[in-house]
């Protein structure tokens, strides 16, 4: 599955001794009975990385030099995109893009309700004001059809995120902006390498945010980037990233030190080689499980449309709680206790985390006073997101199971134990 010998050797030794250990230290812990453990994300990191990482400790050139300009470059090739610049992560990415749209405080953006809380705090630092929307039933990403509800005289974008890797839908997205002149900027922090009726994520909007934390489908370690087109957003991040600086001795606008460092791009780069192996790897995996668990009545593989192609960042699966007689989170810990470590998020509604419902902005409720209407999140209830909240879960899939593990994960799930 992954060409490369020396990334073959490092996948072996995650597989073999990261979960000895961690079965080790959960024996002494808990005592518990189950000899193995599936991890649900481990980031893999080859020989490349590691000789980037030394050239750039050997020159003592930490700040962002050549290697993050080769992974932009690198990036924007793969999405398609004129211009691609590398931020600190992917949140901040999100920031910048609405900054460098030229959104106002009191702005409002529309969001989707079951996603990242960064994806909408991304929207507040920015001193704008969130309108979550609901989520399509079936791919869990926003809802099209209740955009004419969330719009108002003071929204300027809509934020579509990909979520688990599945792309939102985008071209009915599209139709809605044009008509009413808003901006898109996608959050396509879950799909790298994912695509849209040919489209790949990240080039359909007008800006592209993803994120390279540990987790996610390649990493940085932390890191984001910005993907677009256009010449004056491009230009306005890369002033924005680093103090607003037009030069040493200028500073010409509210800038940020968002910029991503040397290190990072370092393991950035050869990562993005990787990313088609490891999505393959993915896919192959996901398929299989969702293949070999398809006939259990207390879980629902996730509809995939078939004019996109998934990134698989999760296997997500819908559970019925009444047929498994468990919450959601009770079986996020027994797969957990029988040695299969799955996700399981998120377990509400975004407008009721206390942030929006208590406009906790500024240490004020700025932005919220920014703004002329109500934005009462405490009063929503959004029929899609409420059924869907806090019964996904999502198996192991990352590209650096072997089969044996894949296997385990399918007997484990098949005999579960209640
Ligand atoms: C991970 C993630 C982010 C934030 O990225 P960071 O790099 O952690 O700041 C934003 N949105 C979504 C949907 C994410 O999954």
């Amino acid at each position: 599955m992954i060409s490369n010998g020396s990334v073959t050797l490092v996948v072996s030794y995650v597989n073999i001794v990261f979960p000895i250990a961690v079965f080790l230290s959960a024996q002494t812990m808990v005592g518990h009975m189950t000899d193995r453990f599936v991890s649900v994300a481990e980031p893999i990191i080859g020989e490349e990385e590691r000789e980037n990482i030394n050239r750039v400790l050997d020159s003592g050139r930490f700040l962002q030099g050549p290697l993050v300009e080769e992974f932009e470059k690198k990036w924007a090739d793969y999405v398609g995109t004129k211009h691609a610049i590398a931020v600190s992560n992917g949140t901040t990415a999100i920031q910048l893009s609405l900054n460098a749209l030229g959104l106002e405080p009191g702005d409002e953006v529309i969001v989707p309700s079951l996603t990242f809380g960064s994806t909408a705090t991304a929207v507040v630092h920015q001193a704008c004001v969130p309108v979550f929307a609901d989520i399509d039933r079936e791919i869990y990403t926003l809802d099209h059809t209740d955009l004419e509800r969330c719009l108002s005289d003071r929204t300027e974008a809509i934020l579509p995120v990909h979520l688990y890797g599945h792309p939102a839908e985008m071209d009915k997205i599209r139709s809605f902006a044009d008509e009413h002149d808003l901006a898109i900027v996608e959050d396509a922090a879950q799909a790298h390498g994912a695509s849209y009726k040919g489209d790949p994520v990240g080039s359909i909007g007008d800006v592209g945010c993803f994120s390279f934390y540990a987790t996610k489908n390649i990493t940085t370690g932390e890191g984001g980037i910005v993907t677009t087109d256009d010449d004056d957003i491009a230009e306005s991040i890369r002033l924005l990233r680093s103090h607003g600086m037009a030069n040493r001795d200028e500073h010409v606008s509210l800038g940020y030190n968002y910029r991503m460092s040397e290190l990072n791009g370092a393991i950035g780069s050869p990562q993005v080689d990787r990313l088609p192996d490891f999505n393959r790897r993915r896919t192959e995996i996901t398929e299989r499980l969702f293949a070999e668990l398809d006939d259990l009545d207390w879980i629902r593989p996730a509809t995939v449309r078939d004019y996109v192609d998934h990134a698989y960042f999760w296997a997500p699966f819908e559970l019925d709680t009444t047929a498994i007689g468990m919450s959601g989170k009770e079986v996020w810990k027994k797969l957990k206790e029988q040695g299969v470590e799955t996700r399981h998020r998120y377990v509400d509604p975004l407008y009721k985390q206390p942030v929006f419902t208590e406009h906790r902005g500024f240490n004020s409720d700025f932005p919220w006073s920014a703004n002329e209407h109500t934005h009462d999140y405490g009063n929503l209830s959004l029929p899609n997101v409420e059924a869907v909240a806090g019964k996904t879960i999502g198996l192991p899939n990352h590209p650096g199971l072997d089969d044996e593990e894949v296997d385990y994960v399918i007997e484990t799930v098949r005999g579960f134990d209640s």
